[in-house]
């Protein structure tokens, strides 16, 4: 039995269901292809019924190509008198992501010229990646580094580069209207935490919960590999991307430090002023960035001049603004399935707020009506919620002029969202409002 119009904000999610899905997704050696991605995405799978979608190896898509698959199985390095120093089997971030194969004895300082180190974080590895260019190496903390000796080191990676498929997982969910909202979330980073295997874990639940409801607006969810992955969906849906009204990029939402939102590339959309509300209304401190095609992530593929589609994304603190991005620090420790629900709970004050925005016209608007007689006023007194209510009563009437939603409403007035909008449901069953033309989102 389906909720009727996006009634529920709450959802029954437990800190110990987040803690174990992080679990059994963090220790995969994920990439933009190959076996840890396609793990990944059977593993969401099992949460929710997304379905698997592959491209070619050599597909054109817009001006990049899907490359070929990457997969490895072990890698290390054994120094001068033989002892491993590097194993894959510790750390996935030691090996480059997508390191060629590779098998022979050199001299420290030909390894040097492959070695990847953070000397600002001495005991941190560095998350390195060489998608595009053929090449191998890898990353170990800068302690390990400084203590090399003078040697002949043994490098070895076990790994295969071949001609296979891009993978990316899709759930569509229908509502009334034909109009989406995409949710898109990166699947391509191995073994870290905030980025982005929170966004994965947030994304499931939020795609779990939105099938559960009658929504008005159809639902996309996307797990994607970053940007090849974007650019593979936007080639493969050209026909069907005027649909997509707003979309979201969950990302970095699991840290300690506050909700951070990134605009749309316009900056104006009713998503932003959404966003924007539901910051508000939180009560807890945020902030607000603009979209910048300098930094940032698929948003920029979604958002080119070619799509221009309002595309913002909700975080915690944005990549590349706290010392453990995209480093071995950004682990399980640094993020907190606490801060993840309360990110999760934000998205869904979103989408409530989309759902639910209204243009309505007051069937009374000469003065104001009298609420007494209609039973809205006696109960008031003391009670700080039904006085609130009153309040928010003669907001609505007032700018129930069909030019100004109950978004527009809500933010003029300062008062919650959700009162606004059960405010608005009373007043509608008084008859006092109507819808100012069809019952749909503004
Ligand atoms: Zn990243």
């Amino acid at each position: 039995m389906k909720n009727d119009g996006f009634i529920g904000t709450k959802m029954n999610i437990t800190k110990k269901e987040v803690k174990s899905y992080l679990q059994r997704l963090y220790p995969f050696c994920r990439s933009i292809s190959g076996s840890g991605l396609r793990e990944t995405l059977a593993i969401i799978k099992e949460y929710i019924p997304i379905y698997l979608k592959e491209l070619k190896t050599g597909t054109k898509v817009f001006d990049w190509i899907i490359p070929e698959e990457w997969h490895i199985q072990g890698a290390h390095i054994k120094d001068p008198k033989g002892k491993k120093i590097i194993d894959f089997k510790k750390s996935n971030l030691h090996i480059v992501n997508y390191s060629i194969p590779i098998n022979k004895k050199i001299h420290l300082k030909e390894l040097k010229k492959h070695l990847y180190t953070l000397p600002q974080i001495p005991d941190a590895i560095p998350y390195i990646t060489s998608y595009y260019n053929r090449d191998w190496g890898f990353s170990m903390t800068y302690s390990q580094y400084k203590n090399l000796n003078d040697g002949i080191y043994e490098v070895f990676i076990d790994s295969e580069i071949k001609k296979g498929k891009l993978s990316y997982g899709e759930y569509f969910i229908k509502g009334k209207s034909a109009k989406e909202i995409l949710l898109s979330t990166y699947t391509c980073h191995p073994s870290l935490a905030n980025d982005n295997l929170s966004g994965i874990v947030l994304s499931t639940y939020l795609a779990r919960f939105v099938s559960e409801q009658k929504n008005y607006y159809s639902y996309r969810f996307l797990f994607i590999p970053e940007t090849i992955g974007s650019l593979a969906w936007l080639s493969q849906n050209k026909k069907n991307i005027h649909n997509i009204k707003y979309g979201l990029i969950v990302t970095c939402v699991g840290d300690s430090g506050n909700s951070t939102y990134k605009k749309t590339r316009d900056g104006n959309s009713i998503l932003d002023q959404a966003a924007e509300k539901m910051l508000i209304d939180s009560k807890e401190p945020y902030k607000i960035i603009t979209f910048d095609p300098a930094d940032g992530s698929d948003e920029r593929q979604f958002s080119s001049p070619g799509f221009n589609l309002p595309v913002g994304s909700l975080m915690r603190t944005p990549y590349g603004q706290y010392r453990e991005y995209h480093t071995s620090e950004d682990n399980l420790s640094f993020i907190k399935p606490k801060y993840l629900l309360n990110s999760l709970d934000k998205y869904l004050k979103i989408l409530y707020i989309l759902e639910n925005n209204r243009y309505y016209l007051n069937c009374n608007p000469h003065g104001e009506p009298m609420l007494g007689k209609r039973g809205l006023y006696r109960s008031f007194g003391s009670n700080l919620h039904l006085r609130g209510l009153n309040k928010a009563f003669m907001w609505i009437l007032n700018y129930s002029d069909g030019d100004h939603s109950l978004l527009d409403i809500a933010t003029m007035s300062n008062i919650d969202f959700q009162v606004i909008k059960e405010a608005a449901d009373i007043l509608h069953r008084a008859v006092l409002i109507k819808h100012a033309n069809k019952n749909e989102p503004a």
